[in-house]
């Protein structure tokens, strides 16, 4: 754990914003460094999109074809400026350690080195049989469907399983692992009217802010708990100066689900929309015009028999070992999404920690930054190393 939680610290200090593509690219270089004494070789992979880091691929070569993927990712939501202004950096209270991305997800990355130092001295046959395909997303946290192209190119047929190393939930005092999420698709909606005069020509407008109101209550009502499809309509803007009827109104916003049906269902409940609205001028009757758009689409990862079948796995394990673990859906994305469809996917698998995503300390304590527990990576370790020697000897 001393090696562990000073490579976690190294960590945490670099900083790993998506839109730094410096940081992001440093801490790939530190990630290999980190595991090149256990005899991984690095292989950097241009993201599509220029302005992100490369992702990063780490492979130590086994004795058999059989290889598992650790998944993880080297971003973080906190731009340097604000990791600065909130004086957000590592810092140990206790078992607590604050820090930008100290469970999402560098205390996951971390996990990964403990589980293999751990295995190759405990379960050397194991660990040198195995082929191990370590890949890092650069750009988890905007959505990056290129790197489920690059995961793909490095699965084959042997591939065991992919491991996903976000932090567990919790609930009471177990620990869940992942086994689905919500896939997640943004949209626009744009009402074009015809402008007027307020005061002279009213009559002769057709209010777009008027027939993107009647539009944004159809798209709200889209969401329907029982079949677990959440829409939100996010913004919405229109209009220019008050004495004018407005020409055009925008909303956007996004929708959830965890089946692909339900996904599809509420893609097509949108496009419905488009077309001709119902406000028109009185003049003439003159119609906005509704434009739908689906702006990206990142597709839910549903309960299936792969991932159920390594849950099991785990939950066997922990059960042998004491340990109270449980499964949940989580209604946000990560990597799992882009792959549980081409080999068997498990999630949830890093240490336990809190407030991901908040950067903000409040004196009152009411607003905590990101943390992750240091006494969690142990017995997560632990579970992870007894379920992949399960998972090897299946
Ligand atoms: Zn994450």
């Amino acid at each position: 754990m001393p090696a562990a939680l000073e490579m976690l610290r190294q960590m945490v200090g670099i900083n790993s914003f998506t839109g730094n593509r410096d940081g992001v690219n440093r801490l790939s270089r530190f990630t290999g460094e980190c595991f090149a004494p256990l005899g991984f070789t690095a292989e950097y992979v241009s993201s599509t999109n220029r302005d992100w880091g490369d992702h990063l691929v780490l492979t130590r070569r086994g004795r058999s074809d059989r290889s598992i993927a650790l998944i993880s990712h080297l971003d973080t939501v906190f731009p340097p400026e604000e990791e600065a202004r909130n004086n957000f950096r590592w810092l140990v209270e206790g078992d607590r350690i604050f820090g930008p991305g100290t469970h999402d997800i560098k205390g996951g990355s971390v996990m990964m080195w403990l589980l293999l130092v751990a295995l190759r001295s405990q379960a050397p046959k194991l660990f040198e049989d195995i082929t191990w395909k370590l890949i890092w997303n650069s750009s988890e946290e905007c959505y990056s469907p290129d790197f489920g192209d690059v995961c793909r190119a490095r699965f084959d047929r042997s591939t065991l399983a992919a491991l996903v190393f976000e932090s567990e939930g919790r609930a009471a005092k177990e620990s869940l692992l992942v086994v689905a999420r919500k896939g997640r698709g943004t949209w626009r909606v744009t009402a074009s009217g015809r402008g007027s005069h307020a005061g002279g020509k009213h009559e002769h407008g057709a209010n777009a802010i008027v027939q993107l109101g009647q539009t944004v209550q159809r798209i709200a009502a889209l969401t329907d708990y029982g079949r677990g499809l959440t829409v939100n309509v996010g913004t919405i803007r229109g209009g220019t100066v008050l004495n004018r009827v407005p020409h055009e109104a925008v909303a956007e916003g996004e929708f959830r689900t965890f089946t692909p049906e339900a996904f599809a269902h509420a893609k097509a409940g949108l496009l419905a929309l488009a077309g001709r609205g119902d406000v028109r001028s009185p003049a003439d009757g003159y119609a906005c015009e509704v434009k739908v758009e689906i702006l990206t689409e990142s597709r839910p990862w549903p309960r299936n028999p792969g991932t159920d079948g390594l849950y099991q796995l785990w939950k066997q394990a922990a059960d042998e070992l004491g340990l109270a673990v449980n499964c949940q859906e989580r209604g946000g994305l990560s990597d799992g999404n882009l792959i549980w469809d081409a080999v068997a996917t498990l999630d949830g698998l890093g240490p336990w920690g809190d407030n991901d995503h908040c950067s903000e300390r409040s004196l009152d304590g009411a607003k905590l930054p990101e943390f992750v527990d240091a006494s969690t990576f142990v017995p997560k370790a632990m579970l992870n190393i007894a379920a992949i020697q399960k998972l090897y000897g299946a």
